[in-house]
């Protein structure tokens, strides 16, 4: 199978150096953002994210963060939640916002990975604002990188942080025929949606604690054999997506009704067949819960 995931192929140079400098770049790119959002635009008939502004547009807000280096170029993203749309508009015309994940088929792998990048450290930004040692204000530092306390007797450092949570891809190995993976169905209009199994890790456990205790309270299921195949950031607003495969002992299972409302187990034939059927569509082709299916469907067809 060949297959990039989305958000993790990093194809820019985060320049972690030049976060201390102060540089005077030739040339610059400054990504808007506001709310968590992109502004999308029509050009040639085409839809686009907007991935430079105006420096006079760029001028109205303090809040840029410094992303990294591609082709020469210093790319930056900003903040512009405090401007008035009305304002914005006036620069950027016949745009409208769209959440990453509602428009990720615009752009590819690599942009993905970039405004995925840009929207995490802007959200980091904005929900950091006050010092969760002593309530004072904090200021940027390190171009958005670090957040220091603005009270002489605390002076807190405050680095982004990122929230481990696994997914887990749930197989039964029968005897003499072929393996079975647990999904965990979402009832559509004319079928169902399909995805893994997933929960934060908590303090004080492993990875593969969280394996073992997210499946047994999700859908009652005993795993072992736990492997790691891969991750993704997912910064909807700040996670890290673990991605793992695990066996079950047997095929019961006993769904906790709170978190999933159903699920089922598949071969990786009948996956083929209802999908060419409409009748299961696979998670969103930018989560790693779509990579993982697909991945495990290639390899058991
Ligand atoms: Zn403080």
């Amino acid at each position: 199978m060949n297959r990039i995931q989305f958000y993790s192929n990093k194809s820019f140079n985060r320049a972690v150096e030049l976060r201390e400098i102060d540089t005077k770049p030739s040339e610059i790119s400054i990504i808007p953002v506001f709310k968590d959002q992109f502004f999308i635009t029509k050009s040639l008939n085409i839809n686009k994210i907007i991935m430079n502004i105006p420096i006079e547009l760029a001028s109205l807000s303090e809040k840029k963060y410094f992303l990294g280096i591609i082709n020469n170029k210093e790319v930056w993203c900003i903040d512009l939640s405090e401007i008035e749309q009305s304002i914005i508009s006036n620069f950027l015309n016949n745009s409208i916002l769209c959440c990453l994940r509602d428009c990720f088929h615009l752009i590819n792998e690599k942009e993905a990975s970039l405004l995925a990048y840009g929207k995490g450290i802007v959200h980091w930004n904005s929900t950091h604002q006050y010092c969760n040692n002593c309530g004072s204000k904090t200021i940027t530092e390190e171009k958005g990188h670090r957040r220091k306390c603005s009270n002489n007797r605390c002076n807190s450092l405050h680095f982004p942080r990122i929230n481990p949570a696994v997914i887990v891809l749930i197989e039964y190995k029968q005897e003499n025929s072929p393996p079975l993976c647990l999904l965990n169905m979402h009832k559509k209009e004319n079928g169902y949606m399909c995805s893994l199994f997933s929960g934060f890790s908590e303090i004080g456990e492993s990875l593969e604690d969280t394996v073992v205790r997210e499946m047994k309270e999700e859908v009652n299921v005993t795993v072992s054999n736990i492997k790691y195949i891969a991750s993704q950031p997912w910064t909807f607003p700040s996670s890290m997506m673990l991605g793992f495969s695990a066996k079950a002992k047997n095929k019961d299972f006993k769904i906790d009704n709170i978190e999933i409302k159903e699920a089922k187990w598949f071969s990786a034939n009948q996956i083929i067949e209802m999908v060419k059927d409409n009748t299961l569509i696979i998670s969103k082709k930018d989560s790693i819960s779509n990579y993982l299916i697909e991945k495990w469907v290639y390899e058991n067809s």
